[in-house]
């Protein structure tokens, strides 16, 4: 690994969901690049926070127990980032499984949509691609570039498994304000993910806020720097702490490399504030 990176780094993902690396093997990575602090961001799962949290006791590197709530709604892709959430709270462990098994339901519904077009892929397959992790359209991009049915894992969401492609299920799962809830509600500090992907912001940044958010992920990879100062401005007006991070995954379609984005250093302090806000009852409704 070549320059280091920002101290903090609040959006990654691991091998839990639909990243490359074991959660141990991506702390270390932070403890190479000099990254202090980062949040493990699984979609749909704290499963490898405790693992995340023991290498980092050992390598120097703090661990902050996060998710990345995927949204259905009309907002366009709305994803919701959970700071601070316990990896032992067993209600929210139910609620999040309830999201990983909608998400393995819609797969194992786009393997026979696939079977039916004539591209055989199997369900296994994609299961041990995942590794036990939330079953995602990478796995199944995966599995079709490992069998021949497309060029590369890219061609696979190009030609067949994206939105409006011939293999393409829609999500069941949360709307965003039910996702903000859900993390208000588990004590966890609620960011919005990655703005630029939502239509619509200013009109849904204000029912969030009532919802219970209290950040924004104003600090991203994919970011112009107009469209960071668009969004910092934003984050003020609505009294949201500015978050950030690379969205790491180790693959290379999207996110940036661990420890790219910029975060303002009182920004963890911050997100514990707000948490401790959120135990007293003080945030959202
Ligand atoms: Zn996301
Ligand atoms: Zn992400």
């Amino acid at each position: 690994m070549s320059k280091p990176g920002y101290p903090t780094d609040l959006h990654t993902h691991s091998v839990r969901s639909d990243g490359v690396l074991e959660p141990a093997a991506l702390v270390r990575l932070a403890a190479e690049r000099g990254v202090q602090t980062i949040a493990l961001s699984d979609h749909d799962t704290l499963a490898g926070a405790t693992e995340a949290v023991g290498e980092g006791q050992r390598s120097g590197v703090r661990v902050i127990p996060a998710v990345e709530l995927n949204t259905e709604s009309r907002w366009g892709d709305v994803h919701v980032l959970g700071y601070f959430l316990d990896p032992a709270d067993a209600l929210l462990e139910e609620r999040l499984r309830w999201l990983r098994e909608n998400r393995g339901r819609r797969i194992e519904l786009m393997v026979e949509k696939l079977n039916r077009l004539g591209y055989a892929v199997s369900l296994q397959r994609v299961i041990e691609i995942a590794k036990g992790g939330a079953l995602g359209r990478p796995h199944l991009a995966q599995a079709l570039a490992e069998a021949g049915h497309v060029r590369s894992y890219d061609d696979a969401f190009d030609t067949l498994i994206s939105k409006d492609a011939p293999a393409y299920v829609e999500r069941v799962g949360l709307t965003p304000s039910e996702a903000v809830r859900l993390v208000v509600a588990h004590g966890g500090a609620a960011s919005l993910a990655h703005p630029g992907t939502v239509n619509g912001l200013p009109e849904l940044l204000p029912q969030l806020v009532d919802d219970g958010l209290v950040a924004m992920e104003v600090y991203y990879p994919e970011h112009t720097a107009a469209r960071t100062a668009e969004l910092r401005a934003l984050a003020e007006r609505f009294r949201l702490i500015p978050t950030g991070g690379s969205d790491f995954h180790g693959r290379g379609e999207h996110g940036g490399p661990l420890g790219c984005a910029y975060v303002p250093s009182d920004t963890v302090g911050a997100l514990e504030k707000a948490c401790a806000r959120i135990a007293e009852g003080k945030v959202g409704t």
